[in-house]
């Protein structure tokens, strides 16, 4: 990653990184040559840093066999070796992009959806692709008022009808006008209402059938927005939709925010499901390829 790149994640990430490292180096400082209580303080800080306990377990269980197998005493040792294990435990398979794409962008209101889609929708422009908008959530008048704005940031096209139509409808028209403008992507804003689940998922699936009726060659791909605020409130919210409406990968946002960036790891371990992008501020650039290398040496350095 270019350095000015992992100074904005770095950046992003400060208080997360005092919160976490903090405590992994006072566990260091306090037992020099590994014991239980070395153990228990480094469990307590992952949780403190809102791992969750399941995933907390997993990373000392395997830190503890790593230190079996190698005969280790040196606890700034162990350091390396968890860096080395918070990564693996974030690695997972993504879904190759493949063009035409359709991006069907869901997540509760507020996490950052909106913003995230003009983030994206200039940053794959920046990268010679054409690009078209979808403001699917209907059920908001507000919701495609701020999507218009992106669009004209980005001078892209945006689809939209009045408020209250059928989600499907403009679906259906904006795969139209993709198909006639080959665009390369789609992005679809959607409703974030989680209270009716049922309804929710209704509404995926009428939206994926068109789709897949009228345009078979797009692949079609489901992202999640987090917001990482919310700490282990997001990764209930994320089971939800997961379930709901079947996700291809996550973006995290507002990381600059928070002090427990460690939510990530329990979002990862529970859904086993790729975290693609993190927001780490506002801005047009703040939105930044996921990299669970760049991301744990930004958390524990
Ligand atoms: P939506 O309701 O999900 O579409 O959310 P919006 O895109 O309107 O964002 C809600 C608020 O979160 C806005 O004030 C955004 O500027 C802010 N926001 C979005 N992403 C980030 C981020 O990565 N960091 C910070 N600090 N704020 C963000």
């Amino acid at each position: 990653m270019a350095d000015g790149l992992f100074s904005r994640l770095r950046e992003g990430l400060f208080r997360s990184r005092q919160n976490l490292n903090t405590m992994v180096d006072g566990a260091v400082a306090e037992h020099r040559t590994v014991n239980e209580g070395f153990y228990e303080s480094l469990t307590d800080a992952l949780i403190l840093s809102d791992m969750g306990t399941a995933v907390a377990q997993e990373a000392i269980d395997r830190l503890r066999a790593r230190v079996k197998a190698e005969n280790v005493k040196d606890t700034a040792r162990c350091k390396q070796m968890l860096r080395e294990i918070l990564v693996g435990m974030l690695d997972v398979d993504k879904t190759p992009l493949r063009w035409p794409m359709v991006i069907l962008v869901v997540g509760v209101n507020g996490v950052g959806k909106t913003t995230t889609i003009g983030k994206l929708a200039l940053r794959f422009q920046a990268l010679g692709r054409t690009i078209l908008l979808c403001a699917a959530d209907t059920f908001r008048a507000a919701a495609a008022e701020q999507l218009a704005i992106w669009a004209e940031r980005a001078r892209v096209p945006l689809v939209r009808h009045q408020e209250g139509a059928d989600p499907a409808g403009v679906v259906f028209d904006a795969v139209q006008a993709a198909k006639a403008r080959r665009a390369d992507l789609l992005i679809v804003d959607t409703a974030g209402r989680l209270h009716n689940k049922k309804n929710l998922m209704d509404e995926m699936h009428k939206m994926r059938r068109v789709i897949d009726r009228e345009y078979p060659e797009a692949a079609v791909r489901c992202l999640l927005v987090v917001d990482a605020t919310t700490g282990q409130n997001g990764l209930l919210q994320a089971k939800a939709f997961s379930e709901a409406a079947g996700i291809n990968g996550i973006v995290l946002t507002k990381l600059d925010g928070t002090a427990k960036g460690g939510v990530i790891f329990s979002i990862v371990g529970e859904l086993r499901v790729p975290v693609l992008y993190v927001g780490v501020g506002e801005g047009i650039d703040d939105l930044q390829s996921f990299n669970p290398k760049d991301f744990v040496a930004a958390l524990l350095d």
